[in-house]
């Protein structure tokens, strides 16, 4: 077995191992695999390892490794996990099957129309700024009533919630608080957990955790 397909049988073992400790239910995670920064020879190793579900941050760089591995595994899902800007949509609907990151009211409509002109509807996540940080983007809490109601007046389907926690508070916190808001809203899907803190995330309810650098190891760029 390489390295990578190592790393994600360790990923899998941690994530049972914690259903099995917090006596939560047996129930799937999925594993993202986050492959910014990162060679096609790397992703060619988690598709080897079975992996088929992927997350890029930037179009395009998403634009120069995916199209030819899509071509090839028809069944790999990819998610785009970094900002949208409004300019991107359309090269971002053609590549990438789910929006982790509709975070505003412009993207939404921007978003909304342009799936409708491409006929190609994607399902999408809200992401949400649990912290209210500032330079951060995403939904503030308080604003998520009305963002789903933004978009489901424009079409555009979601079908979760993401977050990414700040970096200087317990995860643990903004892990449980997106759950409460998934729960208040009847959105069962959560991505949450990067490699640090997947396991709390799977502790406090995520159904897809988003691990980097714990399959890939560091980042190139
Ligand atoms: C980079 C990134 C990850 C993965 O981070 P690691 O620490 O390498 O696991 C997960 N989610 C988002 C949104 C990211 O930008």
């Amino acid at each position: 077995m390489n390295q990578i397909a190592m790393c994600i049988e360790e990923i899998k073992r941690k994530v049972s191992s914690t259903q099995a400790h917090y006596q939560l239910p047996i129930r799937p995670v999925t594993i993202i695999a986050v492959s910014k920064g990162q060679g096609v020879d790397a992703i060619q190793q988690a598709i080897d390892a079975g992996v088929r579900v992927f997350a890029e941050n930037r179009v395009q760089e998403a634009q120069e490794k995916w199209p030819a591995f899509k071509a090839r595994y028809p069944d790999i899902s990819l998610h785009l996990i970094g900002a949208l800007q409004t300019n991107k949509i359309k090269d971002a609907l053609w590549l990438f099957d789910v929006i982790e990151v509709v975070d505003r009211e412009k993207l939404v409509c921007s978003l909304g129309r342009q799936m409708r002109q491409a006929g190609r509807v994607l399902p999408c996540y809200l992401q949400v700024n649990t912290g209210e940080e500032l330079q951060k983007t995403g939904v503030k809490p308080l604003d998520v009533d009305r963002m789903l109601q933004r978009c489901k007046q424009e079409g555009v389907p979601i079908e979760g919630l993401m977050c990414i926690p700040p970096l200087n508070e317990p995860p643990a916190l903004h892990f449980g608080f997106l759950a409460e808001i998934g729960r208040r809203h009847h959105l069962s899907t959560l991505s949450m957990g990067m490699s640090g803190d997947f396991e709390m995330a799977v502790a406090l309810g995520a159904t897809h955790i988003r691990p980097g650098s714990a399959i890939f190891g560091e980042r190139k760029v």
